[in-house]
């Protein structure tokens, strides 16, 4: 089977992060799965939003008016005020706006609940992958109980009919055992960032976010494979040529993020990895396609 294509928070190098637009985007182009990130409100509602405080660079008040700082927290916000902020758009002169210079302004994209992207998965004639990632830090305060967040997503999940198709996507691993203990069915696919230099990463003895977890025992795939993973989720600089050949022996899907570069992404196609990570889908499709010579120059 060909390497799938996820579209890493929709397709932020055409629309908004982790918008209804965004994701639609995606849609659009042909990807076979999404990734997104989900928090939670303070009435206990999974909102489709990556950082756990609101970002200065990607929102504006209801007046129009960019964030002067970050904040408040989501946690801290009922789903009405949360819905009050405007997230469809970029601040001009940011990295994040160089980063990505061609994404399209959606005004007043609101952040999605859980359930309405689901929907429009739902409602989209092909099946879609979804890697959907909890938000959720080891030890922090300003977060519902791993159990209750947990719980929240997997009622999101059933009540939308996509708990076949989607995984539940986490750097910390123990949200994966809590849903391990609650819907074993449900594929869990670990994220891990190896921590090196300066570095800063969840992969490394002792570290927190790995519940537990010896993974100095033996190599990861293998130890991964062991606690039941259906997929390894690691950042592309970390995957060495035996991971890959222990992926290919233990059947653990392994899924690089996030790949945007046409060398790196043609590099992990030809690799024939199960799933790459992008915020460009429509590069990774047409490269994946053959639409774009092997010669091409990019700008
Ligand atoms: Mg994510």
């Amino acid at each position: 089977m060909h390497t799938r294509i996820f579209g890493h928070r929709g397709a932020p190098c055409a629309r908004p992060e982790n918008t209804l637009a965004g994701f639609a985007y995606a849609l659009d182009a042909g990807v076979e799965g999404l990734e997104l990130d989900v928090l939670m409100t303070r009435d206990g509602v999974p909102v489709v939003t990556h950082n756990p405080t609101l970002w200065k660079d990607t929102t504006r008040t209801a007046d129009g008016a960019w964030l002067q700082t970050d904040g408040p927290a989501i946690f801290d916000l009922t789903l009405q005020e949360l819905r009050a902020y405007d997230v469809g758009g970029i601040r001009p002169g940011t990295d994040y706006a160089l980063k990505f210079p061609d994404q399209v302004t959606v005004p007043k994209a609101q952040v999605p609940t859980l359930r309405a992207v689901l929907e429009l998965v739902k409602a989209h004639p092909r099946q879609i992958d979804l890697l959907v990632e909890l938000k959720h830090m080891p030890g922090a305060e300003n977060q519902p109980e791993a159990e209750v967040f947990v719980t929240a997503v997997l009622a999101e999940l059933r009540r939308a009919g996509l708990m076949a198709t989607s995984y539940i996507h986490a750097f910390n691993w123990a949200i994966l055992h809590v849903a391990r203990q609650i819907a074993p069915e449900l594929r869990r696919s670990y994220l891990s960032f190896e921590r090196r230099d300066t570095r800063k990463g969840t992969l490394y003895s002792g570290s927190p976010w790995l519940a537990g977890l010896d993974v100095d025992r033996g190599p990861l795939p293998q130890v991964l494979h062991q606690d039941g993973a259906a997929a390894w989720s690691p950042h592309w600089s970390d995957v060495t040529a035996q991971h890959q050949a222990l992926c290919d022996d233990l059947d653990l899907e392994l899924l690089v993020w996030t790949v945007n570069e046409a060398d790196q992404i043609r590099h992990w196609l030809d690799q024939g990895v199960s799933g790459l990570i992008t915020d460009d889908p429509d590069l990774a499709l047409a490269l994946r396609q053959g639409e774009i010579a092997k010669d091409a120059v990019f700008s």
